[in-house]
């Protein structure tokens, strides 16, 4: 009775989260650094309410500027790690329920994504670490019953060629320099079954029966990206970073498999180009970055009008993240922002990025119920 009663809890969260739109955008706002401190800068950002933000415009000479609201399903000024978390850790529930779940952070390179995604130790664990150990938590409570196997794998997408973390195949233009590592014949190409998962070629995956082997992998991953944009001569803010965690549970007296999964996304930085990267691979980089920040853009907003056609193929970021974007995958993205004065102007792109998405949200939601009024579904 105890389990039937679990299963309705669940699925009756699982109903209201559907309800709640299949999108969520969260805000950050980090808080000033001692360097934007000492170099007098001001916060421009002010919480309204729990989902409002305000931006107020530096005045200019004595004329003050209205300043503009942004509304979001929650909005953090900073918020702690653990109420971050705790806003979206339904979300590795819905994976081990077999829905696929996508979290990212957007924003500007130094505006928190990785602290949001990845973060320090202890308190400060982000959202990567703290997923994982709810993840496995969960799993002890139904190890009775199911049988889980946890794959993970992480690549980079760099200049739109994917790099496999744990192994260093792919990559552009990287023959072989050691042996049994890159070749150009293992490059990353990403596929799509008929059922629209994807699929990625040579990516190695590897089980991970504990929580650490999963932080362990997280940890190379991680120190690989490292060392990888040092050999590409650029940052590792300037790639996207995706872990994926697939979770498949057998359930152990009916045989039935439900499988999910979980991508963590932390972007490559949304700044527009600087005009001293006018040339080179800065600004091949950045067009690319560009390019693919728009296509994700493109993407969201094709999901929360409802449109016919999402273009995920328009870049093979989109391509990567398709199987986790839409349908019955649940999103999270979270929205960087830096408050400082000296980036009003990027703040305010970031924002404008992100109320693309939510704003039209509300919209097919009236319209829904305006429709649903006048003419049944068919
Ligand atoms: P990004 O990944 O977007 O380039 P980072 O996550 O590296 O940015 O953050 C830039 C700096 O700001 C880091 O020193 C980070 O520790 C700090 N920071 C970011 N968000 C927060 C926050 N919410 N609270 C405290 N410090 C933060
Ligand atoms: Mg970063």
């Amino acid at each position: 009775a105890l389990r039937q009663a679990d299963a309705f809890r669940r699925r009756l969260h699982n109903t209201l989260e559907d309800l709640r739109g299949s999108i969520r955008v969260f805000c950050r706002m980090r808080p000033l650094s001692q360097r934007e401190k000492d170099l007098k800068n001001t916060d421009v950002s002010q919480l309204v309410d729990s989902m409002t933000v305000e931006l107020q415009r530096p005045a200019v000479g004595s004329f003050p500027n209205e300043p503009d609201q942004f509304n979001f399903d929650a909005v953090f000024k900073p918020g702690t790690q653990a109420e971050v978390f705790d806003t979206c850790k339904d979300l590795v529930q819905s994976a081990i329920d077999g829905y696929n779940v996508a979290m990212f952070a957007y924003g500007q390179t130094g505006a928190g994504k990785t602290y949001t995604m990845y973060g320090g130790k202890g308190d400060g664990e982000g959202t990567a670490p703290r997923t994982i150990a709810e993840l496995y938590r969960l799993l002890k409570q139904e190890e009775d019953r199911v049988q889980f196997t946890i794959m993970a794998s992480m690549m980079e997408l760099y200049r739109n060629e994917l790099v496999d973390l744990l192994t260093q195949k792919g990559g552009p233009k990287r023959k072989s320099q050691t042996p049994g590592s890159a070749t150009v014949e293992q490059k990353l190409n990403v596929r799509t079954d008929q059922n629209g998962a994807v699929q990625i070629e040579h990516l190695s995956e590897e089980e991970c029966k504990t929580a650490q082997a999963l932080s362990d992998l997280l940890e190379r991953g991680n120190q690989m990206r490292t060392v990888c944009a040092t050999k590409m001569n650029s940052e590792s803010s300037r790639s996207h970073l995706i872990l994926t965690i697939r979770v498949v549970g057998v359930n152990k007296q009916t045989g039935q498999k439900l499988s999910g999964k979980i991508l963590l996304c932390d972007l490559a930085g949304s700044e527009r180009l600087k005009k001293s990267d006018v040339s080179g691979e800065a600004q091949k980089e950045a067009i690319e970055i560009n390019k693919s920040l728009t296509a994700l853009g493109d993407v969201m907003e094709a999901l929360v009008k409802g449109s016919a056609h999402v273009p995920y193929k328009n870049h093979k970021l989109t391509q990567v993240m398709s199987d986790a974007l839409g349908g019955t995958s649940k999103t999270l993205m979270f929205v960087n922002c830096s408050p400082a004065s000296s980036n009003f102007e990027e703040t305010l792109m970031t924002l404008k990025f992100a109320t693309r998405a939510k704003n039209i949200t509300n919209d097919v939601k009236r319209k829904m119920i305006a429709k649903g009024k006048s003419m049944p579904k068919a």
